[in-house]
């Protein structure tokens, strides 16, 4: 790797750096020597010029993220490395197998990457950069994708429009990089198919986060009365179907989620006699829904995607799951989860006991839910745990 820049830091500020932590703030860096251009690798070193590592640099909050604690600068073969390190651990965990063939390869901080998102689905895999450093190594990535999947990875797709600082989002951040594939293009998860369009769905096209979650749903559907709220392609309500529920409604305020959710339901062979979807905003669904389900799903986008916004997310998350809590039948099982990095596992746990309060339900907790092996979390860097969930049986 080309080195462009030496960025010192102030007295003090190594110590999170020699913990393992990846990112350096602005404010830790006391002067950087010769040109750190945007995106570009540069060497970090404490005050007294000692090296702690390498990594991209970025004009933002987060200067740099380090990407190599080594004193030795990276080779060319980097991402060779870290792609293989990333297939061990998802071999480790039993991914790919018979049964599921989408998973996520690369999760950031997770595998040593921070900026670099990398989906599998069955042959094709999704790039979704959020660093400019990994946008402009994105050649490089495709490169060593190529060869650590060899002849079986048919086609690179690049979607880092949504996920890019305002100022790089160009022409080149959507597109395919090597092959070609026809989407939609079918999946195995658990054995449930999928149809996934990355061309057109959010994020990387599917959320691959929650296939533990919803095979869980499996177990608490059959002959019950199903309600999956912010359905997007309808993951849990296929699951409910296949678990023998009695009935599923799928409620998400984007009519093109519902289209989703239609033609999955009939991509595994199940008629609108037992299911329905309602392109509606979920609060107002609820409104007139008492005792009509005895298991209800919420998982609502990211409610807070900065600091900023934690209180106003958390008086949201608070709001939606005292609404569940009133409506949902007695002896009822409800599925709450939250995506939002900055509502951290206590948080979010707090809030549905205020929810709790304010419904006047009497509640036990049956588990704790949260993003399954192939989204793993550096020890080092906690901010990587996201997705919290809580299964809740009300009477
Ligand atoms: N549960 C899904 C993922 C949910 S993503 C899965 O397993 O794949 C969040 C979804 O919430 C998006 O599809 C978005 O369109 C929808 N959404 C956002 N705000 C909403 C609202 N107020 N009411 C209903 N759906 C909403």
């Amino acid at each position: 790797m080309i080195i462009h820049a030496k960025v010192f830091l102030k007295k003090g500020k190594e110590i999170s750096i020699q913990r393992l932590h990846p990112w350096i703030f602005s404010g830790a860096i006391q002067r950087i020597e010769s040109n750190a251009i945007e995106g570009g690798w540069v060497e970090v070193l404490d005050f007294k010029g000692t090296t702690l590592g390498f990594g991209h640099y970025q004009n933002g909050s987060i200067a740099v993220r380090i990407l190599s604690f080594e004193i030795q600068p990276p080779e060319d073969d980097f991402y060779v490395k870290r792609f293989y390190a990333a297939l061990l651990l998802r071999n480790a965990s039993g991914l790919p197998s018979d049964v599921t063939n989408a998973y996520r390869f690369i999760h950031a901080e997770g595998d040593g990457l921070p900026g670099l998102i990398i989906d599998y689905y069955d042959g094709v895999v999704v790039i979704q950069a959020h660093s400019a450093g990994m946008h402009n190594d994105r050649e490089k990535i495709s490169e060593a994708l190529q060869k650590v999947f060899g002849f079986h990875l048919k086609a690179i797709y690049y979607k880092s429009h949504g996920t890019l600082p305002g100022k790089m989002r160009d022409d080149n951040t959507e597109g395919y990089l090597h092959g070609m594939a026809v989407v939609p293009h079918i999946i195995f998860e658990n054995n449930v198919k999928f149809y996934i369009d990355w061309e057109q769905g959010q994020k990387t096209g599917f959320f691959l986060d929650q296939r533990e979650n919803r095979k869980l749903l499996g177990g608490f559907s059959k002959n019950k009365k199903v309600l999956n709220t912010f359905c997007y392609t309808g993951g849990f309500s296929i699951y409910a179907l296949h678990a023998e529920a009695s009935l599923v409604h799928s409620v998400d305020a984007s009519q093109k989620a519902i289209e989703l959710t239609e033609k999955n339901l009939e991509l595994n062979g199940f008629d609108k006699s037992i299911h329905q979807c309602f392109a509606q905003d979920t609060f107002d669904y609820l409104k007139d829904k008492q005792d009509e389900y005895d298991v209800i799903v919420l998982d609502p986008p990211a409610f807070a995607k900065h600091r900023d916004a934690r209180h106003q997310a958390v008086r949201g998350y608070q709001r939606l799951n005292t609404e569940a809590m009133k409506k949902i039948k007695q002896g009822g099982i409800l599925f709450t989860f939250s995506c939002s990095q900055v509502v951290d596992r206590q948080l979010f746990y707090d809030t549905i006991v205020s929810a709790a309060i304010h419904a006047g339900r009497q509640i036990k907790v049956l588990h704790h839910l949260s993003q399954p092996a192939d989204h793993p979390v550096s020890i080092f860097h906690p901010e990587g745990e996201y997705l919290k969930g809580l299964v809740l049986y009300v009477e």
